[in-house]
């Protein structure tokens, strides 16, 4: 398959895993005003409809190595219409809602929300590497799923009392904000509990920040009893480049299994040639797609929202040209329901 175009210098990928204080420092550095990033990239400001001023609201976060895979000069690059603040963000539109999902219904114990049989998702913390213009947490209560630093205690202690679950899945925010120290305390807990047998992990880092992926965090996977699957996100071939490539390969070896999952976004990958790289670039890299959901209604993500006719008809293309292993499940998340619903796209 063709490469993904990157005209400029891509960070080089380096055999041996990385240290905590490398993404610690790389994270540091994100880029957290929309003018210096379009300034490195060679954008004028004026090329961008409506751009928000910094710091309102949900700020902008972006890792300077995930700016260096946009394209110099192009204002409609895919990477960075996920992560620039636009004025869009604030037009109120019907059916675009605070808590989309009705999530605050199903906490058992803040922190934890157990919606479907048999696995509980664990809301470890509110950070991520890069903030994410669609996302649909972006205006979940965190401080009252967390109730301090370690917060998680107690969700445990939940996840303990209910000898149904036999998945833990981490989610947040993004579970690798965590220090390996803080990550390494909550597997030893999982562990513990009998009835646990799968670990999920759902994280963006391992795209935004390979550096990440460190030997300490790879080691404490591989050593653990529970069966570990990591489902990373990512919505574009141009997101994978050498480095996420690395960061694939030591985890893979580690034992886990990768899965992806996807949103599809307007302007960024709702045609099927986009999602057929997608998934090509994917596979090539060990990562197997898993689910492509259709956006959440949160309020603020109104414009990269695709109608359900065209993800349909994306889906028929999609499934003529790629072997099944290769096709996504396009889903819905609708609240009350026993699982993400398919969305069904064939006759
Ligand atoms: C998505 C999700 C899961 C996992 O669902 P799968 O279909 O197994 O991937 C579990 N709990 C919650 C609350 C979820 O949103
Ligand atoms: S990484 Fe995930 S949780 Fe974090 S902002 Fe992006 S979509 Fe949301």
């Amino acid at each position: 398959m063709p490469e993904p175009a990157i005209e400029h210098a891509r960070p080089t990928c380096t055999a041996q895993p990385a240290l905590e204080a490398d993404w610690q420092a790389e994270l540091r550095q994100a880029y957290r005003d929309p003018q210096s990033l379009l300034r490195d990239l060679g954008i004028d400001e004026s090329a961008i409809d409506g751009l928000t001023p910094p710091k309102h609201g949900f700020a902008m976060r972006v890792p300077r190595g995930f700016a260096r895979r946009m394209r110099y000069g192009d204002a409609r690059d895919p990477l960075l219409l996920q992560v620039l603040p636009r004025q869009l963000e604030h037009n109120s539109v019907p059916g675009f809602g605070n808590d989309p999902l009705m999530e605050s219904q199903f906490q058992p114990q803040p922190g934890l929300i157990h919606k479907y049989h048999g696995r509980a998702l664990l809301i470890t913390t509110a950070a991520c590497g890069v903030h994410c213009r669609y996302c649909f947490r972006r205006s979940f209560p965190y401080n009252e799923a967390r109730e301090g630093a370690d917060g998680w205690q107690k969700a445990v202690q939940a996840l303990a009392a209910d000898s149904t679950i036999e998945e833990a899945i981490l989610s947040g925010g993004d579970p690798l904000s965590l220090s390996d120290d803080k990550l390494t305390r909550l597997i030893d807990a999982l562990e513990d509990i009998p009835h646990v047998r799968r670990l999920r992990i759902h994280s963006r880092q391992p795209i935004v920040l390979p550096e990440r992926i460190t030997g300490t965090l790879l080691a404490r996977l591989r050593d653990s009893r529970l069966r570990v699957v990591l489902v990373v996100h990512s919505n574009h071939a141009q997101e994978l480049d050498a480095a996420v490539a690395s960061a694939c390969d030591q985890l893979r070896s580690a034992g886990l299994t990768l899965l992806n999952q996807a949103v599809m976004l307007a302007n960024v990958n709702d045609d099927a040639e986009a999602q057929a790289r997608l998934s090509e670039r994917l596979f090539e890299i060990g990562v197997l797609p898993y689910y492509l959901h259709q956006l959440d209604p949160v309020a603020g993500a109104a414009h990269f929202a695709v109608a359900d006719d065209r993800a349909r008809g994306i889906m028929r293309e999609l499934n003529a040209r790629l072997p099944g292993y290769l096709v996504p499940r396009l889903v819905r998340e609708v609240p009350g329901e026993q699982g993400k619903l398919p969305m069904n796209w064939g006759l």
